[in-house]
């Protein structure tokens, strides 16, 4: 079983994910992507969507707006604030995130947390909340202790394969039961491969990094995929 636990997709590419059988968590990141996403796999088992207004968006929409779309969805995300890449005032950010914390809290949904260059204070508001957590492309040398005390799960990216040293750390540290691997959407792929690959690599790529744990971690491929499985269908 192939697992993406997190990652964006166009609507064109559905019939590679299905055909190619890659369960995915894809995230839609406002309502009307919510919307889109939603109508076009409800028909499609490999394909679980997750929702919420990404921290790009908490300026542009109302958490009220997309209250339809939580009632639908297993899992809650990305959410969280981002001080390097997102240009959103701080402030939009944290009453968006925080709004949509609440929510899951009240419905008893897992989130997917987005923390980049905000780590320290991600943590110190998720330890107020008890529902799962999966923290996406972790990419801090820092704080990792603040989210292994709340037994997070976490999401390996493609970063993996160019060596970034804050994903071998976290792989390095991380046990084999809160591991999970995404790709974050083809985009996300090229960007961390420097390619322009089209959707078709996602396959080759998930297997790669599955593989790259399994050196790093001198663990066989067997029980890292086993484990990979095992928590990605906790969510699904
Ligand atoms: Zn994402």
């Amino acid at each position: 079983m192939i697992c993406d636990a997190h990652t964006h997709i166009k609507i064109k590419d559905l019939k590679y994910l299905c055909d190619n059988e890659i369960y995915s968590m894809a995230c839609a990141m406002n309502p009307e992507e919510s919307k889109e996403l939603i109508e076009n796999t409800a028909e499609c088992k490999y394909i679980n969507p997750t929702c919420a207004i990404h921290p790009n968006y908490s300026d542009r929409y109302e958490v009220s707006e997309m209250m339809p779309y939580f009632d639908k969805v297993k899992v809650i995300g990305e959410i969280g604030m981002d001080d390097v890449w997102c240009t959103v005032p701080l402030v939009d950010q944290r009453t968006a995130f925080l709004k949509q914390l609440n929510i899951a809290e009240e419905t008893n949904k897992p989130v997917i947390i987005h923390s980049k260059g905000m780590e320290r204070l991600v943590a110190d508001i998720l330890k107020n909340y008890s529902m799962p957590k999966i923290i996406h492309w972790y990419s801090s040398l820092n704080y990792l202790e603040l989210y292994f005390k709340m037994d997070c799960y976490f999401t390996i990216g493609p970063g993996i394969l160019s060596g970034d040293e804050s994903v071998i750390n976290l792989v390095k540290r991380l046990p084999l039961n809160r591991l999970l691997v995404e790709t974050d959407g083809i985009e996300a792929i090229n960007w961390a491969l420097g390619k322009e690959a089209d959707i078709d690599i996602t396959k080759d790529t998930l297997l790669m990094m599955c593989q790259k744990i399994s050196s790093i971690k001198n663990e066989p491929i067997e029980l890292v995929n086993e484990n990979i499985e095992k928590n990605f269908l906790t969510f699904f």
